[in-house]
């Protein structure tokens, strides 16, 4: 018996956001891979086996689930948000790729789920409503340098951007230089969100302009929405702001 390998995204909290299609695959799941958090959120039916692991390796996760589905198991890889965004569908396809010939008949499908800027965005308003670029700023992947050029660019081109990975425990500083760079190519007074946690009981939302963004203000539950030119702050009384990105735009 083949087995199959479905990678679902179980969204940034509440269970109400998880699709019913996620729900479905979990449900008939025999093993659950994934980072022990995401796990814990999913739960587990009786039968089901957990293979919970810390942040760090997913290629080696991803091996180990695909070794699983090939081995005749009905495997499910957790990821939080969409698994397709700075998550475990990329290092699914990553093994895939560089792995076993066997593996690329295996029955992969993709599940989406509800990614973090997104939940973020309709938390505050439409920040995103006009185009927009989405960067992690996590430099365990690639170069910092390139993370700068890429922060330049966008900025350039005009594009609201929101930050995935904003604090790195080994190095600090990163999240302090890349506001002091986005406010000097931006303008002081450009709008920035923090959102911590969203879908949480902890779920903070702040807007601040980029001139006084609170580097520390982000931890690694936080996305950070940096808007554009068309990015506008409605002030409401007794109510938080609203922000949003006019969806109409001037010529460079
Ligand atoms: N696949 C995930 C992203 C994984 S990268 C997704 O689609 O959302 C991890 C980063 O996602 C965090 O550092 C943070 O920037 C963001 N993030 C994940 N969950 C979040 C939440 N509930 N609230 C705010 N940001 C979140």
């Amino acid at each position: 018996m083949s087995g199959h390998l479905t990678v679902v995204g179980i969204g940034p909290g509440p269970a109400d956001w998880v699709t019913p299609a996620v729900s479905i695959a979990l449900a008939e799941a025999q093993d659950l891979f994934g980072y022990a958090p995401y796990i814990d959120r999913v739960g587990l039916r009786p039968g089901q086996i957990r293979h919970a692991s810390d942040n760090g390796d997913e290629l080696a996760r991803a091996t180990a689930a695909l070794s699983a589905a090939q081995s005749g198991r009905n495997v499910v890889v957790v990821s939080g948000g969409d698994p397709g965004v700075f998550a475990m569908a990329s290092a699914v396809c990553e093994a895939i790729d560089h792995g076993p010939a066997a593996w690329r008949s295996l029955d992969v499908r993709i599940e989406p789920g509800v990614t973090a800027m997104l939940a973020a965005a309709a938390r505050i308003g439409a920040p995103l409503g006009a185009d927009f670029a989405c960067l992690s700023l996590s430099d365990n992947l690639k170069p910092w340098v390139l993370i700068e050029n890429r922060l330049r660019l966008t900025s350039e081109a005009g594009l609201v951007i929101a930050l995935y990975n904003p604090a790195s425990k080994a190095r600090p500083d990163r999240i302090g230089k890349a506001l002091n760079l986005l406010a000097r190519l931006r303008g002081p007074q450009t709008p920035v969100i923090f959102a911590t946690a969203v879908g949480r009981r902890d779920e903070r939302i702040d807007v601040a302009r980029l001139g006084d963004a609170d580097p520390a203000r982000a931890d690694m539950r936080t996305l950070i929405i940096v808007g554009c030119e068309a990015t506008k702050v409605i002030e409401r009384p007794g109510l938080p702001p609203l922000v949003y990105s006019e969806r109409f735009a001037r010529e460079a």
